[in-house]
């Protein structure tokens, strides 16, 4: 047994524990495992990756809620953090190779089942309440929860052709966050997107005002 074949079958140990392998490199790392106690115990390493598979389950995935697009480098940011400063050099390195095959499992089987799992589509959007404090405007909102900030997708009609509109986030001190302007086109439906740096965990409303600071919309969330 030479290093050369230890490192071939542990690159593969991820993908032998999630079943993966086709039959002949399914064979070969069988039986390299049974002569190698070394690898044996890197198999019992990694092999707890997958039982994260629940995920794979097609029939599971429809009453599963769609995760945030980020989930996928919150996976990878949180095992760096938890294992590497305990873990040492290449079995960290061979538990991280681990868990990217489980990822990439996750999105395989979300593509077969024909829902895009791991996908960053669909966006999380949350509706929220809105009251308009102008006669002739009518307006919805509701809010995408990014990693950089809080998007809000306002539609609506009636603000006024040619006008120019401030949309502000609110935090919980009252703080006022800038979210961008928009220029009303009347009576034509208007779909906005008025991103701000505020994170959703920190905003509690929004507020549309007119040139003169009067507002226009509100919103508490
Ligand atoms: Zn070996």
């Amino acid at each position: 047994m030479n290093g050369d074949s230890h490192r071939g079958v542990r690159d593969l140990l991820g993908a032998y524990a999630l079943d993966m392998l086709g039959p002949d490199q399914r064979a070969a790392v069988s039986a390299h495992l049974d002569g190698c106690a070394e690898c044996r115990a890197e198999l019992d390493f990694v092999a707890p990756a997958a039982e994260l598979l629940p995920l794979a389950d097609p029939d599971r995935l429809s009453e599963l809620p769609a995760p945030p697009p980020e989930l996928g480098e919150r996976i990878v940011a949180g095992v760096r953090a938890e294992h590497v400063p305990r873990a040492r050099g290449r079995r960290a390195r061979r538990l991280l190779a681990a868990c990217a095959v489980t990822l990439l499992v996750g999105v395989g089987a979300g593509v077969v089942a024909g829902h895009a799992f791991f996908a960053p589509e669909p966006v999380p959007l949350e509706g929220v309440a809105t009251t308009v404090h102008e006669a002739g405007v009518d307006a919805e909102a509701e809010l995408i929860p990014h990693t950089w900030g809080v998007e809000i997708r306002l539609t609506g009609t009636g603000f006024e052709e040619g006008r120019t509109y401030r949309a502000t986030l609110l935090d919980e001190t009252g703080g006022e966050h800038p979210a961008g302007e928009f220029v009303g086109v009347g009576a034509d439906p208007m779909v906005c997107n008025l991103n701000s740096a505020l994170l959703r965990e920190d905003a509690v409303g929004f507020e549309i005002t007119d040139e003169g600071g009067d507002p226009v919309v509100s919103s508490s969330f």
